[in-house]
């Protein structure tokens, strides 16, 4: 085709016309080749934010992220494949437990990854604090893991999926990302490039999350099961709570160690229930286990170690210290300043900003403010209390883990702010709020 003038792109979106969807490829694929510059293409995703995207220009923006690179058919890998996804959320390891956990339970699991996007974590960041662990694997390193592992959790790459690589580190840095189009055919373009049996997709809703509402979720989990759809492939989302820190850690070497407890079985809370769910899901649709039987299983390879002796074989297969499964803090990188968070009443924990704890752990250095700045592996927030739980005046709610005292104790007020205690008593909210897709309600 002829080249594009990518600001008659620009225009279109910015003027709410649409956009053919040759312009549209030629628009995505120029950028991932780095022949349209940031400023042209921040632009464009300005434009898309506001403007939206309509469901043919998602499913185009989306085939052509999926064919800027090569695809993965994983054909020679025999047992059944499974991918997991979330749209994004704070203290959000279950990457982290899900792939080895699968693995172990005889499922493969292949996974593209992304890294820490507003003010929410990324499961490469979080890996990457691991030393040595190495995520950019090429197609052909992601089936030999795999077939060897069981599991491999790997970045994009100029091979596979690279527009979105190049588009989500520009929405990261624009302000750009709550975008439901553009979330959508972000996550959905690493899922198809990558062909396993079954797609799980958790999207997070609430204050934590980049879809507030369940209902803005539910939008967002039925978008992605219509790409899933159009490609022919078997998805299941779940419209999860984000309303608080699904784990306790933020960061990336704390949510390492902390998924670390879950593979050890010695870890309860919502974080191990999640990623058990899913692995009972996967189960239930790939193998036709009985759902109650299915969770079992999955709580079993936690208690008994199997999916921990899995994670310790992929990060040594990605090039990573494995003694991170026995004694993580023996290898994973440490602050050099803890500080407690105190709660500022006694009571009972209402609610919290979840974004904003987790845009805390973004200034003490977890994540970015600029494409391409460098992370700080060991900074981070350690926040255990969850709603419903009652706190004493003073008490201990979590600990901040920082470069310095200045930025502690600014990440302390913040935390501690952003935590609601009341007097009367609150019901914790629900784990899954509905499922879509495959499987049904
Ligand atoms: N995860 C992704 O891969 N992309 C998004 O846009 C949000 C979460």
């Amino acid at each position: 085709m002829n080249p594009i003038d990518p600001r008659d792109v620009v225009a279109l979106k910015r003027d709410g016309r649409p956009v053919p969807e040759a312009e549209l490829r030629a628009f995505v694929q120029g950028y991932g080749r780095g022949e349209i510059g940031d400023e042209v293409a921040a632009a464009f995703l300005m434009a898309a934010y506001i403007q939206g995207l309509d469901s043919g220009e998602t499913l185009a923006l989306t085939r052509a992220m999926v064919d800027s690179g090569r695809t993965l058919p994983l054909a020679g890998i025999s047992r059944p494949k499974v991918d997991k996804h979330s749209t994004g959320g704070v203290a959000d390891g279950v990457t982290l437990v899900f792939a080895p956990l699968a693995a172990s339970l005889g499922l493969a699991v292949a996974k593209l990854s992304g890294r820490g996007l507003g003010h929410t974590g990324g499961t490469l960041d979080k890996l990457e604090a691991i030393p040595g662990l190495r995520t950019n694997l090429s197609p052909e390193e992601i089936e030999a893991q795999v077939e060897r592992a069981g599991c491999a959790v790997a970045a994009q790459t100029p091979d596979l999926v690279p527009a979105d690589g190049a588009l989500y580190a520009l929405r990261d840095a624009t302000a750009t990302v709550s975008s439901l189009p553009l979330i959508a055919a972000s996550v959905m373009s690493k899922k198809l490039a990558v062909v396993t049996d079954l797609i799980l997709l958790d999207v997070k809703a609430g204050s934590g999350a980049f879809m507030k509402t369940p209902e803005e979720a539910g939008a967002l989990a039925e978008a992605c099961i219509a790409l899933a759809a159009g490609w022919d492939r078997r998805a299941r989302a779940a419209v999860t709570d984000m309303s608080q820190p699904l784990g306790d850690a933020v960061g990336n070497a704390l949510d390492v160690a902390e998924a670390v407890e879950v593979l050890r079985g010695s870890f309860r809370g919502r974080l191990r229930d999640l990623a058990v769910t899913f692995a009972g899901e996967a189960l239930w649709l790939l193998e036709g286990a009985p759902r109650s039987e299915a969770v079992a299983r999955a709580e079993r390879a936690l208690d008994g170690g199997e999916a921990l002796g899995v994670f310790a074989r992929m990060v040594e297969a990605q090039g990573g210290d494995p003694r991170v499964a026995d004694d993580p803090w023996s290898v994973l990188p440490r602050a050099p300043v803890v500080r407690p968070i105190p709660a500022a009443r006694g009571g009972v924990v209402a609610s919290m900003e979840a974004e904003e704890i987790g845009r805390a752990g973004v200034d003490l250095g977890a994540g970015r403010h600029r494409k391409g700045d460098p992370i700080d592996p060991a900074a981070g927030i350690v926040f255990r209390a969850k709603v419903g739980d009652v706190v004493e005046a003073g008490s201990e709610l979590g600990t901040v883990h920082a470069r310095g005292e200045g930025r502690a104790e600014a990440a302390v007020r913040r935390v501690a702010a952003a935590v609601r205690i009341q007097d009367d008593p609150v019901e914790p909210p629900p784990l899954v709020y509905r499922w879509y897709g495959e499987g049904g309600e």
